[in-house]
């Protein structure tokens, strides 16, 4: 069997976009970031991946101008076939930002109020360092509206090199 890979993406919002406030935003996008991985994995010539949707969560602004609207954040996690490589996931960057786009995104100052936010976090043991795209994403595993998302998937190994149960264990003992 082919081997799978896990990519991670982060996704986030606070301002209305077209589709509506961020939840309508977050429903509108789902099918649309579904169909864009579906195809750029069939541009690939690799099959559909697998599709894992995190809860969604709400919380906080962290860093940015003060007294931004709360997120509603969520975490994709995308297992497929196909090698992680620099090209593909530049790729998928620029697909991600077409879809910010579609849906009202805005840049303005460093961590301003936004209608769609979508960053790679991670994908295998991939490591950009280029201008437009560092992989694994820098800030993720500081970051609770990635975490707790991610805590929630958590039935399986996400990341490659997260420490995993011992095999077989039962736990600690009473
Ligand atoms: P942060 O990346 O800290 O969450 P942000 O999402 O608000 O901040 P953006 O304004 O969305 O930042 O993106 C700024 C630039 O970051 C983009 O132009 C993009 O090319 C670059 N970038 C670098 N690495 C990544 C990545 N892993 N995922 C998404 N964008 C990235
Ligand atoms: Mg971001
Ligand atoms: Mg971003």
């Amino acid at each position: 069997m082919a081997p799978r890979f896990s990519l991670a993406i982060g996704l986030g919002a606070n301002l209305p976009s077209p589709a509506g406030e961020p939840f309508a935003t977050l429903l509108a996008l789902r099918p649309l970031l579904a169909e864009a991985l579906a195809e750029q994995w069939g541009a690939w010539g690799l099959e559909r991946p697998r599709l894992r949707w995190s809860p969604l969560v709400c919380s906080q602004a962290v860093g940015g101008p003060p007294g931004q609207p709360d997120y509603l954040n969520a975490v994709l996690l995308v297992e497929g076939e196909g090698a992680p490589q620099p090209a593909r996931a530049e790729q998928l960057l620029q697909r991600l930002q077409g879809l910010e786009r579609q849906f009202g995104r805005e840049r303005r100052e460093r961590w301003g109020p936004r209608s769609l936010d979508l960053d790679l976090l991670w994908w295998g043991e991939l490591q950009c360092h280029g201008e437009r795209l560092v992989l694994p994403h820098p800030l993720w595993s500081q970051r609770p509206f990635v975490l707790a998302p991610l805590a929630a998937l958590r039935s399986d190994p996400i990341q490659p090199d997260w420490p995993q149960p011992l095999p077989g264990c039962p736990g600690w003992p009473d």
